[in-house]
């Protein structure tokens, strides 16, 4: 069966997008990707890059799609940040409710910043890496990627 089959028994409304279902402001497209600018903007300009292949979460993305996905992210960085004239933006990518994805399609949002908070709101709760425990997870991920 296609391993795409689940996915696309439960899909979502970027699949709807990609099928020409529902409009969107399209800003780029090419065999892989599709660009379009958010229905609900932080910022103008705020645009979503999604992979066509139907993937929740980016670690479910497939090699190809990724790569299709990196190739054209900075051609599209450099031209929100021209058109909408910030000089800042950030990329933004969310995996899981927790996590604050609320459209289960791998999604890229580039938001640009400007003088004054329009943009992206961030609380960035850091805390301190222990020597110690750090040598442990850095070695147990190093394992899952081997
Ligand atoms: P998430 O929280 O999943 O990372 O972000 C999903 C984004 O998709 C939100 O910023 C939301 O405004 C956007 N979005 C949801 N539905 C639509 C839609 O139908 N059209 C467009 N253009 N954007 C959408």
């Amino acid at each position: 069966m296609d391993p795409w089959y689940n996915i696309l028994m439960s899909e979502t409304i970027f699949l709807k997008i990609i099928s020409g279902e529902i409009p969107c402001h399209k800003v780029y497209e090419d065999e892989s990707v599709l660009a379009f600018l958010d229905i609900g903007p932080l910022s103008p300009g705020h645009t979503l890059i999604i992979p066509k292949e139907p993937a929740a979460t980016l670690g479910e993305l497939s090699d190809e799609s990724s790569a299709a996905i990196g190739r054209v992210l900075p051609r599209i960085c450099r031209a929100v940040k021209a058109v909408s004239g910030a000089s800042d933006y950030n990329v933004l990518q969310n995996n899981g409710s927790l996590a604050h994805q609320a459209v289960f399609h791998v999604h890229f949002h580039v938001i640009p910043c400007f003088e004054g908070g329009e943009g992206l709101q961030m609380k960035w709760n850091s805390g301190t890496l222990d020597p110690a425990r750090g040598a442990d997870i850095a070695e147990r991920l190093r394992e899952e990627l081997r």
